[in-house]
């Protein structure tokens, strides 16, 4: 396996660092001496645009794109994506290549160069690359230019692959993917002609919707469509706007009533599955009751998100803070599948349902499905990736395996295995995330919502600009230092997220401890910022243990989940390399339980650091480790190509006691993550296996 990266010293770092280094000698300097504009566009305006009335208001603003920048791994991150598929598929790949029907050609017309450009956008203006840039540019320029008469906008119906579009309606659905394109395209450029195309789209769909209502995927869906609704009424009220959501709703798929009363208690049958069983529609309706709650101003739209996590959770959650889906619900059992279109849907409901609500706990569910799952379904390199993935994974290959509905290639790593819609949609992930990290709060303040090494500019109260470096290597360290730079000393209020499983949690603000810091809330530090003004997180990573199905185990840290770390062996078995699809086959046993007290995971767990590398997110890269004693259980067996059904806790056992390098879950490719419990052979009684763990510490913990 040949993995070709390039690093670049990124012009944010070098910015960044200029930034430091002229700040300490000069401070005081106007905001254009202390840095030069960069080459790029970057947020050409930083307004805000927040819920108009008569909207319910929102809890956060996000940014502009472009106002948050990543810097350090997420920036490298990032640049192996551009580097990856996603600098590239266009180059290669027929669906989002030039004969599309996005570009007038007789090619793909439906879903996919939409889903694209929806991570092609945002990757290309964090990273400020000209080349993505001018890619991205010609699709939207096409859309932008070529609207008809009446309206309507993209491929031309009835033409091309998955020519399924024989009525308008049927384009509802792949337009309310290029709605998001130009809406993000629009806040990183200031094109003037997204506004009025978008109007313009809006009022011909009103026209046709008593005709052409909903139909299938739009109608499970339409909370995306939304979202830009709402984006362009906050910038020109047109309250006609609100009609059509109210239009929308009326036509749609009723999800708070689908989890108020969840008929899906296990793994679904071939003849329960459809449209509501839906993975990646779940993962997307995540945001749906509380987009909604801005137009219904219903109280119980905004609290239905708790009752949707909840149900996904109790029936269908994993230890990777998704739940199961392959591709229709598929129960608790960690060898079940979850397809990648869903991981990156999931990261973006949560992204949008934070803004709107402001609760923490959506941030924290979004960065265990951003740190653990999101990589873990990518080849390291970023070149290829699966269909589904397997929280106990220890073979990837051509096999027929217990999913629902999906085919025998969905989990090798490959371009397009079992369905390309992934393949298509994957892109929007990590960029995002990224542009997620800060978003800004009422009375012009900002907030932290995710932590991961960035810089965002601003303006804050009284239209002051402020640009704050976040350095840290979190999710691998639990710390966080923000140093705060305003063009003038001002006050205003910086929210910063205590994660809900950071006991012990602190904040300091020039070297002064905060008081009354609370996990699973936000902390508020109103004052007068000045240059230079230096606020340090800790936020204490303690181990803990997980119950899981069947009584198994899975071990945490801050918002990192552990797996087995295993030998590897990749056999490729189609296509050309980089692009090529591969096969990963265990060379070392993984059939192991896990000597542990879950009570007191640090009596059996060790804690190894290391430099957080060029590629933080592999096997040999992973910038933490825990040495932990197992032992195998021989009735542990493969079947059909995945782990066995996972033996009750405890399990007697009469092999020896080994031990065991655990890695983060997203730097695995192969591993288990949801141990069965055995007890040690050594130390004392107490130190047994199961000790501790209740049926009760079970259901609560589970899933968090
Ligand atoms: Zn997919």
């Amino acid at each position: 396996m040949k993995t070709v990266l390039r690093f670049e010293m990124g012009k944010t770092l070098f910015f960044s660092f200029m930034l430091l280094v002229v700040g300490v000698i000069a401070a005081g300097q106007s905001e254009q001496e202390r840095e030069k504009p960069p080459t790029t566009p970057r947020a050409p305006s930083a307004q805000v645009y927040w819920n108009r009335p008569t909207l319910s208001p929102n809890a956060l603003a996000p940014l502009p794109l472009g106002s948050v920048k990543p810097r350090g791994w997420l920036r490298r991150q990032l640049q192996i994506q551009a580097d990856g598929l996603t600098g590239h598929l266009d180059e290669f790949w027929p669906d989002v290549g030039p004969n599309s029907g996005w570009l007038g050609g007789t090619g793909e017309s439906w879903e996919r160069a939409p889903y694209y450009l929806d991570g092609l956008v945002p990757l290309a203006f964090l990273l400020e690359d000209e080349r993505l840039i001018a890619k991205a540019k010609k699709w939207v320029d096409w859309t932008l230019a070529h609207q008809r008469a009446d309206g309507r906008i993209g491929a031309e119906l009835g033409k091309g692959k998955y020519a399924t579009a024989r009525q308008e309606s049927d384009t509802w659905w792949p337009n309310m993917v290029m709605l998001k394109v130009l809406t993000q395209y629009q806040e990183a450029t200031n094109e003037p002609r997204v506004i009025p195309v978008m109007e313009r789209y809006f009022d011909y769909q009103m026209k046709l919707l008593d005709r052409q209502p909903l139909n299938e995927w739009a109608e499970h869906r339409w909370a995306d469509e939304v979202l830009s609704i709402i984006w362009l009424y906050n910038r020109t009220g047109n309250r006609s706007l609100l009609d059509l959501a109210r239009k929308l709703h009326a036509q749609s798929y009723d999800w708070k009533a689908h989890f108020a009363d969840f008929k899906y208690k296990q793994k679904v049958t071939k003849a329960q599955e459809n449209l509501h069983s839906h993975g990646v529609n779940n993962a997307m309706a995540i945001k749906t009751s509380a987009v909604w709650s801005q137009i219904s101003g219903d109280e119980s739209d905004r609290t239905a998100v708790h009752q949707l996590l909840s149900e996904l959770d109790r029936y269908h959650g994993q230890a990777n803070g998704i739940f199961s889906c392959d591709e229709h619900y598929a129960g608790l059992d960690p060898a079940q599948g979850t397809e990648l279109c869903t991981v990156v849907e999931a990261m973006f409901s949560l992204e949008q349902t934070f803004a709107i609500l402001g609760e923490p706990m959506l941030a924290d569910r979004l960065e265990k499905i951003t740190f653990n799952a999101l990589p873990a379904t990518f080849k390291k390199d970023m070149w290829a990736h699966q269909y589904d993935q397997q929280v106990n994974q220890v073979m990837c290959s051509v096999a027929p395996r217990a999913w629902t509905s999906n085919g025998p290639d969905s989990n090798i790593f490959g371009l397009e295995p079992n369905f390309g819609c992934c393949t298509a949609n994957m892109h929007q992930g990590w960029p995002k995330f990224a542009a997620s990290l800060w978003m800004a709060t009422h009375e012009g303040g900002l907030a932290a919502v995710a932590y991961a090494p960035s810089r965002v500019d601003a303006r804050v109260r009284g239209d002051v600009e402020v640009a704050i470096l976040e350095d840290t290597d979190y999710p691998f360290r639990d710390t966080v230092r923000l140093t705060v730079y305003p063009a003038a000393p001002v006050r205003f209020r910086l929210q910063v997220r205590i994660p809900a499983w950071a006991q012990g949690a602190t904040v300091t603000v020039q070297g002064t401890q905060e008081t009354n810091v609370k996990p699973g809330s936000f902390h508020t530090l109103e004052r007068e910022w000045k240059y230079g003004d230096v606020v340090e997180l800790r936020f204490p990573m303690a181990l803990r243990a997980t119950g899981q199905y069947r009584g198994g185990v899975a071990v945490n840290r801050g918002p990192l989940v552990f797996s087995l770390l295993m030998g590897e062996e990749w056999k490729q078995i189609k296509g050309e390399p980089p692009h090529a699809d591969w096969e990963v086959y265990p060379t070392t046993p993984w059939n192991y339980g896990l000597v542990i007290d879950p009570g007191n995971p640090d009596r059996f767990l060790t804690v190894k650091e290391r430099q957080v590398g060029e590629m933080p997110f592999s096997p040999d890269g992973a910038p933490v480790r825990l040495i932990a004693k197992g032992r195998r259980i021989p009735e542990w067996k493969l079947v059909a190509g995945s782990a066995g059904p996972l033996p009750p806790s405890p399990v007697r056992t009469q092999e020896p006691e080994e031990t065991l390098t655990l890695i983060p879950y997203g730097c695995t490719n192969l591993r288990v993550t949801v141990f069965p419990l055995v007890p040690a052979t050594t130390g004392p009684p107490s130190a047994q296996a199961g000790v501790g763990l209740t049926a009760a510490t079970l259901h609560t913990t589970r899933i968090r």
